[in-house]
């Protein structure tokens, strides 16, 4: 299968190179040239074998120049021991039809994991597939759960260098210091003095800097990404979806053949575009919904078909999806416009110089055919992690907490009370904070920083700390340097011992 660039004006290529190239080098990003089926009955009979074997069946049918053995290895490294739970990703039940997808259980505790555990194996294999023989070093800007998860998938990756950068002023103290006690060989890790648009600006500055590209290609070094326009970062999220839709169908959650709705609290629209494809290629998903944070961007556009990110960005308790330019929504728009890369370079056009566009007529009803929009500002979010807590004892974080809110608001106002599948995307643990505080009361955060909360959180729910966040005060910190953000070219020379 090839793959082709959402603005038309790229050369249809494997899959190994567009997992290595990232961007399409056009701009667009590279999406496959046609949606595999899957037949539910083939994708059963793998999922009774294990996540591993479902993983298998769908990574083959997209990435058809990978070989069986090569991908066999991708799927042994991507997910074993590194998970806490053998089923990798459970399903738990709650009521009201709920099943939380829980996408935590990863060395980071957030669902990156899922992909960030695949992707440098699939990149590592795209290298050598492709005769390339550089040394792969990955750049990243991150808010907080991107970074560690690319840090924990690439340590020790032969072949391969990680630096990561995150805002000195924009992370939790438990996303800081799991990121500044990572372990590896390959790994970096950088305070950028600032909010984390300084620090992707810096990233983006570095990617496109020719000089230091020059002197990276004389040490036989090239910049590769892992953020989440690579395809190697969503094809693993589709994994995922046809395993909720078995383990749903296993412990009853679907009694009856009606269908069911997929809830992703949503940002940069990467994890619920992969489960737009799950339903292109033969899940019985009826709507797909779109949960955003008081940033509402995506919701607003699901209900005008106007997107508009001339607005303030604002700091919420769920800080993974404090975003106003979802970038994986470009490759939603190629399908809502029959494919015609000329519609979607003039939406992207108009989106980088007014900061705003308008979908025509029938791809907003096409958009709302499939997806549904709404949102949760902080007060409901908080309300909705206690209430959830107190009528089923069942702990979520603030991310999974938009979604439950907005799936209540969408079986109210559309009367449809199909069963949900809700992507947790985060450990309760991750945002002990938000969490406490909606659980036990505001009383009991007073004076304790997070470390002294993951405690109080387990003593009181009886849930043990994950072993990732356990301990975490007392490991040694691996990583100072810090930097104003003109200050990264040369931090990154450094790293890489460049002259
Ligand atoms: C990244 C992230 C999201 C948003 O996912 P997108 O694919 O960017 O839409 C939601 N929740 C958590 C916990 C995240 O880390």
């Amino acid at each position: 299968m090839k793959y082709i660039s959402t603005r038309g004006g790229s050369e249809p290529v494997a899959s190994a190179v567009a997992i290595k190239t990232g961007l399409a080098p056009d701009g667009g990003l590279f999406v496959p040239g046609s949606l595999p089926e899957i037949g539910l009955i083939e994708a059963a009979a793998a999922a009774t074998q294990g996540y591993r074997e479902l993983a298998g069946e769908i990574l083959s049918s997209f990435l058809s120049d990978y070989s069986g053995a090569e991908l066999r290895v991708v799927i042994e490294k991507a997910y074993g021991g590194n998970f806490d739970t053998p089923e990798i990703a459970p399903v738990h039940l709650t009521g009201e039809k709920m099943g939380f997808l829980e996408l935590w259980h990863g060395p980071t505790c957030a669902f990156k994991d899922l992909a960030l555990q695949a992707l440098p194996h699939l990149l590592k294999a795209a290298v050598t597939k492709t005769g390339d023989r550089s040394e792969i070093v990955i750049l990243v800007a991150t808010s907080g759960d991107t970074g560690k998860a690319a840090l924990e998938g690439f340590r020790d990756l032969p072949g391969t260098r990680v630096i990561v950068f995150f805002p000195d002023q924009g992370v939790s103290e438990i996303q800081e210091r799991q990121m500044t006690t990572q372990e590896g060989e390959n790994t970096s890790v950088v305070a950028v003095e600032g909010d984390f648009d300084k620090a992707q600006a810096g990233v983006k500055r570095l990617f496109a800097d020719k000089e230091l590209k020059t002197a990276m290609h004389r040490q036989g070094m090239a910049f590769s990404s892992a953020n989440s326009i690579n395809w190697g970062r969503l094809v693993p999220q589709i994994i995922y979806y046809f395993w909720a839709w078995f383990k749903g169908k296993e412990n009853g959650l679907f009694p009856a053949d009606e269908g069911f709705n997929i809830v992703v609290p949503t940002g940069n629209f990467g994890n619920i575009l992969a489960a737009y494809y799950g339903k292109r290629m033969g899940l019985p998903v009826h709507r797909l919904v779109c949960a955003s944070n008081k940033n509402n961007v995506l919701a607003d556009f699901i209900n005008t078909g106007f997107y508009d990110r001339r607005r303030q960005l604002y700091r919420t308790i769920s800080p993974s999806m404090d975003i106003l330019v979802s970038s994986n929504l470009e490759r939603l728009l190629f399908e809502l416009v029959d494919r015609d890369p000329a519609a979607v370079s003039g939406f992207m056009g108009r989106l980088q110089e007014e900061g705003c566009y308008q979908l025509g007529g029938q791809a907003h009803t096409r958009l709302q055919e499939d997806f549904w929009g709404g949102f949760a500002n902080e007060e409901e979010t908080m309300a909705t992690i206690g209430d959830v807590y107190r009528e089923y004892g069942y702990l979520i974080d603030p991310h999974t907490a938009v979604g439950v809110k907005v799936c209540r608001d969408y079986r109210r106002e559309t009367g449809d009370h199909r069963p949900a599948i809700i992507a947790a995307t985060a450990s309760p643990f991750k945002f002990t904070r938000s969490v406490v505080q909606a659980v036990m009361g505001e009383e009991s955060c007073r004076g304790k920083d997070d470390f002294a909360l993951l405690e109080v959180l387990s003593e009181f729910t009886g849930e043990e700390i994950p072993a990732a966040l356990r301990g975490l005060q007392e490991r040694p910190v691996r990583h100072r340097l810090k930097t104003p953000p003109e200050g990264m070219k040369e931090v990154t020379r450094q790293i890489l011992g460049l002259n």
